[in-house]
């Protein structure tokens, strides 16, 4: 059943506490190094707004320790003043998030007006989910939206005991949590066929629970990226330099077994004397890495099988790099990944920290039917998991 949306709140009037994911990736001065998550909250945003709400937006922002000095940089004023720039008005910033500054901008706000509250994570409530520090949240506004698809996962106050502090019918999703929430329906329930999944990344042990949950329903996995050579290893393979999880072979058996013919690893690899710019490099064929040299991409037939099997696919998730993208000489198979998933006209998404950051550095992100706005929600939905934070929203 969906959920009640932001659509179905009456707000005229009302004040709209929107818990947004505006963690957002900053520079060592603390200000915004990319805007993506507080761009995918903007339609819901401009929806409230639109029909004359006001909204009181708040979120967590890195992981502040608690000591006021330290935790300057995970203050929310970078990020309230980036919003007020995409948003195109002004957006006043508290520097609490429930004490007297929030009641008092809160207490006077009219519609169209923007108040973000401090970092969610300055009150030790948060993370705790306490009930008293809930309920001073929920005193400041009439209803409640959860946009923060990023942070779904995750139990605390403003995602979980917030929410169940407003009558059932003041609470709703915004726009971006539905559009996540549809894809990985679709993922989960109604891929069209063939259902392709692809993964790569730097670990096995990370993504062992995707990947079995994944296998139950996809007609291929491709694999790639670090998790490759675990994979080679507990195959009897040599892989030289690369990276190898020693303890987790057993593992990795276990999933070859479990996928049979399903499973496809690379049938070739760009190999580096270092794992660094600058080394040399060489494409080695088959399933061997050759002493001394570190597997850091898939190789270029590998591309191609992968590109081909990409384009004739009917639904594509992806999620972990090819290889390690962040050195340009090691992109090439993460690059044309991205790009076969984009020239695909399958349903195609895309989730994880670093594979999101990848499809956006080489401008595809419009290009694929969906870029997850959550790595760990992505992630663990596609395990099979459900959410408290979703629970507490009813259905329509
Ligand atoms: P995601 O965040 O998309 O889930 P992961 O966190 O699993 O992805 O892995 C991403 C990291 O894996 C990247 O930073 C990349 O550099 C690294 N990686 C991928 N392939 C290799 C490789 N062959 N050798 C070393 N690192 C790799
Ligand atoms: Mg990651």
């Amino acid at each position: 059943m969906p959920k009640r949306t932001v659509r179905d709140l009456d707000v005229r009037g009302k004040k709209v506490l929107v818990r947004v994911d505006f963690n957002v990736p900053q520079t060592k001065s603390g200000d915004v190094a990319d805007d993506r998550r507080i761009r995918a909250a903007l339609p819901t945003l401009n929806d409230v707004l639109s029909r004359g709400g006001s909204l009181i937006l708040v979120s967590h922002l890195g992981r502040p320790s608690g000591d006021p000095a330290a935790d300057a940089p995970f203050r929310m004023d970078p990020v309230a003043a980036r919003l007020a720039e995409l948003i195109g008005r002004s957006v006043k910033k508290t520097d609490d998030t429930v004490g007297p500054q929030a009641q008092a901008a809160c207490a006077n706000l009219a519609p169209g007006e923007i108040v973000v509250l401090e970092n969610v994570r300055f009150n030790k409530g948060e993370k705790k989910g306490d009930p008293a520090f809930a309920k001073q949240m929920a005193a400041l506004a009439d209803a409640y939206v959860n946009d923060a698809f990023g942070t779904c996962h995750r139990d605390e106050a403003s995602m979980v005991a917030v929410p169940e502090q407003f009558p059932a019918a003041r609470r709703a999703i915004g726009f971006l949590v539905e559009k996540e929430l549809q894809i990985l329906d679709t993922l989960l329930s109604h891929p069209k066929s063939p259902y392709l999944a692809v993964m790569g990344g730097a670990k096995v042990s990370d993504k062992i629970l995707v990947i079995e949950s994944l296998l139950l329903k996809v007609d291929k996995l491709l694999i790639g990226g670090a998790m490759t050579y675990t994979f080679l290893k507990a195959q009897g393979h040599s892989v030289g330099q690369s990276k190898v999880e020693a303890d987790k072979l057993d593992v990795a058996r276990h999933v070859l077994q479990l996928a049979g013919a399903k499973l496809v690893l690379p049938v070739d690899h760009l190999v580096a004397s270092q794992p660094e710019a600058g080394a040399a490099t060489k494409v080695v064929e088959g399933p061997t890495i050759p002493d001394g040299w570190f597997g850091m991409d898939i190789g270029p037939q590998t591309i191609e099988l992968y590109s081909g099997i990409i384009r004739d696919a009917g639904t594509v998730v992806w999620n972990g790099p090819m290889g390690k993208f962040e050195v340009a000489a090691f992109a090439t198979g993460t690059k044309a990944i991205a790009q076969a998933l984009a020239d695909s006209h399958g349903v195609t998404a895309v989730g994880g920290g670093e594979s999101a950051e990848a499809v956006e550095k080489f401008g595809l992100a419009d290009k694929v039917s969906h870029v997850s706005t959550g790595g760990g929600a992505f992630l663990e939905s596609l395990e099979g998991k459900s959410f408290n934070s979703l629970k507490v929203i009813p259905d329509r």
